[in-house]
Formats: structure tokens, sequence, C-alpha cells
């Protein structure tokens, strides 16, 4: 994987969310403030013009750029939280031109590892980690097991979908949804959703 495909995958990211932004938009609307699709677009358009305009020439400083472009131009929670998972990212990928599948691994781990230290939610809370996590655990252990990466990447996906879905139950723990209390139960987290369309664009980008 080099510069070129995290460019791609990014991308892809990008015109999924923004495909998707009435979606998100509707389900932060029903337990949270209705901007997750507005914050997330306005971000990735302005990732997208980034790259175009900067060109950055490494793995890791197109994902740090992207961080550092989220974390100014989001609003909310998710802006710092995607920003420090993409900063994470940055760290994890190191000075390499080219990423194996086993490196990219580590570095998702790593982007979940920050989500986790700065929001401080953990499974269950009803917030992006239960896509993320599921997913990154299955990445893990598909690859372990000598899957190749193109098919690991879909069974990650398809258990970041798993726990996505699992959290219309969920009373939410952190954020604004959480405000809602009991109440928020019986809705889809709108964060878990864009995580699933991260984890989409890797596995329809990144071929290893
Ligand atoms: P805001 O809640 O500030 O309006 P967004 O609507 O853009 O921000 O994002 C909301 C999403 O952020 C939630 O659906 C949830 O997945 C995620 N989120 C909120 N707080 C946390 C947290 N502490 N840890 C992890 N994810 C969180
Ligand atoms: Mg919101």
């Amino acid at each position: 994987m080099d510069t070129a495909a995290f460019s791609a995958w990014i991308r892809e990211f990008a015109r999924l969310v923004g495909q998707n932004k009435d979606y998100l938009t509707e389900l932060d609307s029903a337990i949270g403030d209705a901007d997750h699709g507005a914050n997330m677009t306005r971000g990735l358009n302005a990732v997208v013009k980034m790259l175009d305009e900067e060109k950055p020439d490494t793995p890791s400083a197109l994902l740090k750029r992207t961080g550092m472009t989220l974390v100014s131009t989001v609003g909310g929670a998710s802006g710092p939280l995607y920003g420090t998972a993409f900063l994470r990212m940055a760290a994890a990928a190191g000075d390499a031109e080219t990423l194996d599948d086993g490196t990219f691994a580590k570095m998702l781990r790593a982007g979940l590892d920050g989500v986790l230290a700065r929001g401080k939610a953990q499974l269950g809370d009803k917030t992006m980690v239960d896509a993320l996590t599921p997913a990154v655990d299955a990445l893990d252990a598909t690859l372990a097991a000598g899957m190749p990466f193109p098919d690991a990447m879909q069974a990650a996906l398809r258990a970041g979908e798993e726990g996505r879905d699992a959290t219309v139950p969920l009373v939410a723990r952190k954020g604004r949804a959480s405000y809602l209390g009991e109440r928020s139960a019986g809705h889809q987290d709108p964060g878990a959703t864009s995580v699933t369309m991260l984890l989409a664009a890797a596995a329809t980008t990144l071929t290893a």
C-alpha cells in the first residue's frame, strides 16, 4: 500500500460520507443534534482539497495532514476523535513509503487506541468504538489465520457492520446521545455508522 492507495482510501471515505450525508444527519437527529453528516462532510471536503493542493508524499504525511485537517474543520465530538485516530495511524505508519497488510492492521489498531484514549468510551457505550473495535479485532484475527488482505478487510468490514447494527438497542453512555439516557435505545449510532464507511472505503481501495 503506497501513498496513492491511501489517498484513494481517504477520497473514497469522503465520497461515501458525502453520499450518505443526509442519512448520517437523520441518525444524529434521533439521538444527537443532527450535525454528524454535515460535520463529517465539511471535514472530508476540506481533506480532499488538502490532498489536491498539498499532495502529501508518504502514507504517514497524508494521514497526519488528514487528521490535522479534520481536527481543525469538524466541530463536535467526531472531529477530535477521527482526527486523533488519523494522527495515531500516521505515527504507526512511520517513515515507510509502502506498508504491508500487517502494518496496516497495526495502524488501524493504533487509531482505535487513540479514539479510546481521547474519548474514554468503552465497548458497548454506543459510540464509534462499537464498530471500530470488532473490525480491528477481525482484521488481526483473519490476517493471523493467513487470509489474504482483501478477504481479511471484507471480514473486518462485516464485523464493523455487525458492531454498528448492535448499537441500536444500546443505551448511550458517552457523547450527546448519553443526555437522552434510556431514550437513546432503539436508534443506530451515527459515529459507528460513519466508521463502517471508513472500513468500506478501505475494503474497496486497499488491496495490499
Ligand atoms: P457531536 O456529538 O458533538 O454533535 P457528531 O454528531 O459529529 O458530534 O458525532 C457524534 C458521534 O461521535 C456519536 O455518534 C459517537 O459515535 C461519537 N462519540 C461521541 N462521544 C464519543 C466518545 N467519548 N468516544 C467515542 N465516540 C464518541
Ligand atoms: Mg452531533
